[in-house]
């Protein structure tokens, strides 16, 4: 696996021969985004970044259900994110990054402050402290303002954008986050021999072999089940919690890539394929996530927060066989209130998994209802 390199900091040796302008040219050039939800070209956004007082905060507060490749980054090769984090530090001009760690993840703290400290001698060349803040295992900290909110302190809530975090970001000073995967694959690219197409899916639900499998985008999504070795014949694939659903059959040659699912309605996030055999029941998974989604919402506004509980409600009623069809066109419409008119990513997303249920499943749900 590429990702299993290991660079013993030649990548950041080389770095530091270079002007910080020049490091951010050839990260550009790389081709490297982000290697979470947005996507977001890396150089890029390091471009973007304010002047004074600069922060970095690598995210990594995995909470997408059936995301676990950046815990796999953290557990293989924590030097190699470690290095990426410092050469992301010296191309920016920070002297002060945060790990923001999920709270689950906290086994990986002392692991991370060992390399840390063996580290020292490189990261003193550029003055650099690393800080490990440790989540409570909140989803909504997978969001990038959330984390702020949380490392001054305070309750973590989205921000509202604009001001965007390269103008006032942690503290209220511009601030960069990326998350483990997309740090780690720098080093890489400054060693040389870096595959920008290959990276890090997790998969999970039902198979033989799940876990993290390091592919080229793009490849096939029969492919890439294959690769995890299905229990049973896969009928539908989820994008963790919040990417929506697709029937295996009907999109088995589909290429997966962000584009490629975004045009199907879906969003590919953190690369989480959950995927879940014939003998699954599409309601009772539907219920299943919404009460992910009870359970993660911050209860700030109202569409998320009743919304998703009247949902659940109403799966729960359908499941039991006490449903009417007309209830299908009351979850229909509540699941589209709820992604148009929610605060936050978090609510906006949290019915896309119902809405692509109903799609290709409506006749699962009918079947129970009188
Ligand atoms: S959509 Fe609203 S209730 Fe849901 S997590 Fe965001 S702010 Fe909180």
């Amino acid at each position: 696996m590429q990702i299993l390199r290991k660079s013993g900091w030649a990548g950041f040796e080389k770095t530091l021969k270079m002007d910080r302008k020049e490091v951010i040219k050839k990260v550009k050039e790389s081709g490297l985004n982000g290697r979470s939800g947005c996507n977001f070209p890396t150089g890029l956004k390091w471009e973007l970044m304010g002047k004074g007082v600069r922060y970095l905060i690598c995210n990594a507060n995995e909470g997408e259900p059936g995301t676990f490749k950046d815990k796999f980054i953290m557990e293989k090769n924590p030097s190699l994110l470690i290095e990426g984090i410092a050469i992301a530090s010296y191309a920016m001009g920070i002297h002060k990054t945060f790990i923001y760690l999920r709270g689950e993840y906290s086994y990986l703290k002392p692991k991370l402050e060992r390399v840390i400290k063996q580290s020292e001698e490189y990261l003193k060349k550029i003055n650099l402290k690393i800080n490990i803040n440790l989540g409570a295992g909140s989803y909504l900290c997978g969001e990038e303002t959330a984390i702020m909110e949380s490392i001054e302190g305070k309750r973590p809530v989205v921000r509202q954008k604009p001001p965007y975090p390269p103008e006032v970001g942690l503290y209220g000073k511009s601030t960069c986050v990326n998350n483990v995967e997309t740090l780690a694959n720098v080093p890489l690219i400054f060693l040389g021999g870096w595959n920008n197409k290959l990276e890090l899916y997790s998969l999970s639900g039902d198979l033989k072999k799940p876990g993290v499998h390091e592919v080229e985008g793009g490849i096939k999504l029969k492919q890439i089940v294959s690769l995890a070795k299905p229990k049973t014949e896969p009928k539908i694939i989820y994008f963790g919690a919040s990417g929506g659903c697709l029937p295996y059959k009907k999109f088995e040659n589909l290429s997966v890539g962000y584009k490629s699912i975004s045009e199907q309605g879906c969003m590919l996030n953190g690369r989480g394929l959950i995927i879940c055999g014939k003998n699954r029941e599409i309601v009772e998974l539907s219920k299943i996530f919404t009460e992910f989604f009870l359970q993660e919402n911050c209860g700030y506004c109202t569409p998320c927060r009743e919304g998703n509980f009247r949902i659940w409600e109403l799966l729960k009623k359908i499941g039991c066989r006490k449903g009417r069809k007309s209830d299908l066109n009351l979850l229909q419409k509540l699941a589209y209130y709820i992604s148009d008119t929610s605060y936050c990513a978090l609510g906006t997303s949290s019915t896309n998994h119902l809405k692509c249920a109903l799609k290709y499943f409506k006749g699962e749900f009918l079947k129970l209802c009188k």
